[in-house]
């Protein structure tokens, strides 16, 4: 009998549970992602905004193949929520959603990252993409595919209201309108946003952070009236993350650009928990045991022997590793004696006879694999090669021991957003309940051997 940390996983249809197990024979690790966490979540996230009705508008942000959920079928399940844009880093994948069937009939979606000099604009405009345009040379290359094509560019323009990233700055504003208007004259470019992106709106309990995003919102709306002045007034003005939209309703303007919390999490854990904003994470993290066996205590745990056994024991093998986007600086070390070192590992629920546990990480993440100590002997525990243990998933509360992406974060010193990005592809992908959230013409859309 194998045990399992995770729920028993409510499949669509016979097939659905041979998805499953196909997956499992061909990776001991699986990301499961329930599609209508994502849907409620940007549900939430449209109500948040007064409603489909209100005159905001809700982006789904699906850059990083959304956020490592997969940009397909969260894409769609963002659509089902209510969102009716689509935001990308790069061209490539806002250009892949096109392709993949999500036409302009359907939602707009904007792409940001560039080069000036090489993206594909002919491409983006032809397919019907809005682009950010926060350089002079980025408006010359715009313009310059516009003509080219014969086709007005949609384009929002990028201000650095205090981020420090991309856009405009207030001294090279001038120069941007003066270049921008005649274009927008002529109907090269038509000037549908204004946008910007805020440094520390998740940070509502730090007085100067809260001023600082005061600031941002004071110089953002400066610069909309500079545009207003130059006869190029924006359609629609977006600035808020996941951390405006939930707690700065008066800066929602006409669009509003969550991505974390699409996926279910806060993006600040100073700002809570999930559950304080109504957000259910969507992807849960788990793996098969590899080795399970009994060890002396003293016994030098991984690479670099950062973990000594403290008892006789048992070890089992968690089969990801940093080359599946486990960061190595989750590691767990507890040197015994003399040299004592310690630092806690990321968190793995496993399923044991006496209940669920929570173990750590014991010495350094390999490339593929890391182990546990479970801390007594596994035939006692009953814990076998083959169970299935959760590295993080819904946090379903106290009662679950159930770790999360953030307490993963913590561990690795890092944050959830790049918890689930690292995460690769090598790992698969499996939806939940696709058939309750997609219509029939979406769900044919996915890769049917994903669906669960
Ligand atoms: C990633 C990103 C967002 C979404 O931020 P969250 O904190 O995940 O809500 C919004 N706007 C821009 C420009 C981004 O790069």
């Amino acid at each position: 009998m194998t045990l399992s940390a995770v729920p028993a996983w409510q499949f669509s249809s016979p097939q659905g549970e041979e998805h499953y197990r196909a997956a499992r024979r061909r990776y001991p690790a699986q990301a499961i992602v329930d599609l209508k966490a994502l849907r409620d979540n940007m549900r939430h996230l449209v109500n948040v905004c007064g409603g489909p009705d209100s005159g905001t508008a809700v982006m789904g942000v699906v850059k990083a193949d959304a956020y490592g959920h997969g940009l397909l079928p969260t894409a769609l399940a963002a659509l089902a929520g209510g969102a009716t844009w689509l935001g990308t880093a790069q061209s490539h994948e806002a250009l892949l959603l096109r392709r993949l069937g999500i036409g302009p009939d359907r939602c707009h979606i904007l792409t940001w990252v560039y080069n000036g000099a090489e993206v594909p604009f002919d491409e983006l405009i032809d397919n019907d993409i809005d682009v950010s345009v926060g350089s002079l040379p980025g408006i010359d290359a715009v313009a310059a595919a516009a003509r080219r094509l014969g086709k007005t560019a949609r384009v929002h323009v990028k201000v650095d209201s205090g981020f420090g990233r991309n856009g405009f700055t207030e001294e090279s504003f001038d120069e941007a309108l003066a270049r921008l208007a005649p274009l927008a004259r002529e109907g090269v470019l038509h000037i549908v946003g204004q946008w910007s992106h805020l440094a520390v709106a998740d940070s509502p309990d730090v007085p100067e952070f809260v001023a600082s995003t005061d600031r941002q919102i004071e110089n953002f709306k400066a610069f909309t009236a500079r545009m207003e002045k130059a006869g190029i007034a924006p359609e629609i003005r977006h600035l808020a993350n996941t951390a405006a939209t939930l707690n700065r309703p008066e800066i929602h303007f006409e669009l509003t650009r969550p991505g974390i919390g699409l996926y279910g999490y806060e993006p600040d854990p100073a700002m809570g928990t999930p559950r304080d904003w109504h957000l259910k994470s969507a992807m849960t993290l788990q793996a098969q045991l590899g080795t399970v066996k009994d060890v002396a205590a003293g016994h030098g745990i991984s690479y670099g022997r950062t973990y000594l056994t403290p008892d006789d024991t048992s070890t089992a093998i968690v089969p990801l590793g940093y080359a599946d986007g486990i960061h190595r600086s989750a590691s767990g070390f507890d040197m015994q004696g003399a040299k004592h070192l310690e630092k806690l590992g990321g968190p793995v629920r496993v399923m044991t006879t006496e209940g669920p546990r929570l173990y750590r990480v014991s010495g350094r993440v390999c490339m593929d694999q890391f182990m546990i100590d479970l801390h007594g002997s596994a035939e006692r525990l009953g814990v076998h090669e083959g169970d299935t243990v959760e590295l993080f998933g819904p946090g379903r509360g106290e009662l679950f021991s159930e770790p999360t992406a953030d307490d993963w974060a913590r561990a690795a010193d890092t944050i959830s957003y790049e918890v689930f990005t690292c995460l690769r592809n090598r790992i698969p992908r499996l939806y939940l309940n696709a058939s309750d959230v997609l219509d029939s013409a979406d769900l044919a859309m996915l890769d049917p051997d994903t669906i669960l």
